[in-house]
């Protein structure tokens, strides 16, 4: 059991991309890091490559689309922590590259959304009562995306881009409902970023992903919430 000191953080789809960067440099800045990951070898291969640099490091087994799921990683993280400083919803899926809205498959919509709207809603309610008992202040972070950005949509991912437009708004909602519990929420814009989904020509390396995510994670201001951020700026 983490002591009442141990800042610690959940990271959801953390064993490969921005959410295994993240993972990292928190873990480097001395949390105890949680690696939430749907698939069991390879968030296990994740969060033991940690370990072997000296970090502390726990996977959760979390596919976000499933309610059990979800409630079983809340009883796997009590038997190791009594309490979240930083939950972190990075997992994600774009399914749609270069669809079209007039052509849009309600099927693939209705995916998208369980993974990149419900999913994170789902996970901040179940851990809201961990994030409650943090003592410097819970911070929830959506990994949302440029895509999702109603000033500046383009129309290459609808499916995609109307999920992120969602989670910002989901973003809002909470950092409503939560203004009075000392629980900062807000949603990042990590870049265009060299993963699987974004493609080996994309423009950032993983590092540069992972900066603003990490920073609203530790050294922006506890007051900052209900925003949108890219490069540690807001934007629309
Ligand atoms: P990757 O495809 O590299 O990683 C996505 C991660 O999400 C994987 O760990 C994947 O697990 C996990 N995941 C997907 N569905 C689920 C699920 N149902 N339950 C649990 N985990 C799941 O993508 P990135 O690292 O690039 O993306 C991370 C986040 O950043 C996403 O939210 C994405 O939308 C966002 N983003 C990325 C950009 C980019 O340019 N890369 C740009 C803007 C935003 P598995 O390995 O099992 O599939």
């Amino acid at each position: 059991m983490k002591t009442e000191h141990q800042r610690t953080a959940l990271i959801t789809g953390a064993n490969k991309g921005i959410g295994k960067e993240v993972a990292r440099q928190l873990a480097a800045r001395g949390f105890a890091v949680f690696i939430g990951a749907r698939d069991m070898a390879k968030g296990r291969a994740a969060s033991e490559e940690l370990c072997q640099q000296g970090y502390e490091s726990t996977f959760i087994q979390l596919d976000v689309t499933d309610p059990v799921s979800i409630k079983n990683a809340c009883g796997t993280f009590s038997q190791k922590a009594d309490h979240l400083d930083v939950l972190i919803n990075n997992a994600g899926v774009l399914e749609d590259h270069g669809e079209d809205i007039l052509k849009l498959n309600p099927e693939m919509l209705d995916r998208t959304f369980k993974a990149n709207v419900s999913g994170p809603i789902m996970v901040i309610q179940d851990f809201l009562p961990f994030l409650q008992k943090s003592v410097i202040g819970g911070r929830i972070i959506n990994v949302s995306s440029g895509a999702g950005s109603l000033a500046s949509m383009d129309t290459y991912a609808p499916a995609y881009s109307i999920s992120k437009t969602a989670l910002n708004a989901v973003t809002r909602q909470f950092a409503g409902a939560l203004k009075n519990e000392k629980i900062a929420v807000n949603c990042v814009d990590p870049g265009w970023v060299r993963t699987d989904m974004g493609g080996p020509h994309a423009s950032r390396p993983v590092e540069q992903g992972a900066e603003t995510i990490v920073w609203l994670a530790t050294d922006a201001s506890q007051v900052e919430t209900g925003k949108f951020w890219h490069d540690k700026r807001e934007v629309e």
